[in-house]
């Protein structure tokens, strides 16, 4: 894997090299599938951005009213080609719970199934996937940050049962003239399980080719992203760091 990333870095400098998506997969090692417990409950401090009732803290990526589905048991359901969600305020460096579900009706494989995700300052994502017996590349899974970091073990529960993202993110510093001069971090616990320890941000979450900086002088929204599956989520709080 060293030697085909050394050849593809040689070849991208050269200008002679066209990235496939599949340049970039990362398929083995495949991590260790677990069983994990279950926790929940917003704390005082924390800001609840979602708890069931409504969706007023958040809009659509293009800033029009957020149209994702409402449903009687307090969760919300991606309505596919609608488009993400976001929230309307900014954040910098948070700790995120979230609770989501991949849908119970099982269709189409790896990337293609209960796919979401949630991306910190509208860049980083953590991966939404239904991976608890559904094959993809290792760094694309639940709880990969994705194309940049595989998680270290799959905590991943069965398709239509709730599942817990304890997130902990730190923003990337720059400076005033979007050099940066820190990356970001990423630490999060699948259903309480550590997954990512404080793994370095390398930039944007890229589908083609490797990460980029992010634009300092788009908006720092937090977003859901459709990918086409009707995945759930509920429970969405944060507390600013
Ligand atoms: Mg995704």
């Amino acid at each position: 894997m060293k030697y085909l990333f050394f050849f593809i870095g040689i070849a991208a400098a050269t200008g002679q090299v066209k990235f496939e998506p599949e340049h970039t997969e990362v398929w083995e090692p495949k991590p260790t599938k677990i069983t994990p417990g279950i926790n929940t409950a917003p704390p005082s401090d924390a800001i609840v951005l979602f708890d069931g009732t409504d969706l007023s803290l958040w809009e659509g990526e293009d800033g029009t009213p957020a149209s994702w589905t409402l449903n009687d048991d307090q969760s919300l359901t991606v309505k596919p080609k609608s488009g993400g969600i976001q929230t309307k305020a900014e954040f910098g460096s948070i700790q995120l719970h979230i609770e989501w579900k991949s849908p119970e009706i099982v269709k189409g494989e790896g990337q293609g199934r209960g796919n979401s995700g949630i991306f910190f300052q509208k860049a980083y994502e953590v991966q939404v996937l239904d991976s608890y017996e559904s094959v993809t590349y290792s760094n694309g899974q639940a709880s990969s940050v994705y194309k940049q970091h595989i998680p270290l073990v799959n905590a991943t529960l069965p398709p239509g049962k709730w599942q817990t993202y304890d997130i902990v993110f730190n923003e990337p510093k720059y400076e005033a003239d979007g050099k940066r001069i820190k990356k970001g971090t990423l630490t999060v616990f699948h259903n309480g399980v550590l997954v990512q320890n404080n793994v370095e941000i390398q930039g944007t979450s890229v589908y083609r080719g490797f990460p980029k900086l992010r634009d300092i002088n788009l908006p720092k929204k937090l977003y859901l992203q459709d990918h086409g599956d009707r995945v759930s989520y509920r429970n969405i709080w944060l507390r600013k760091l």
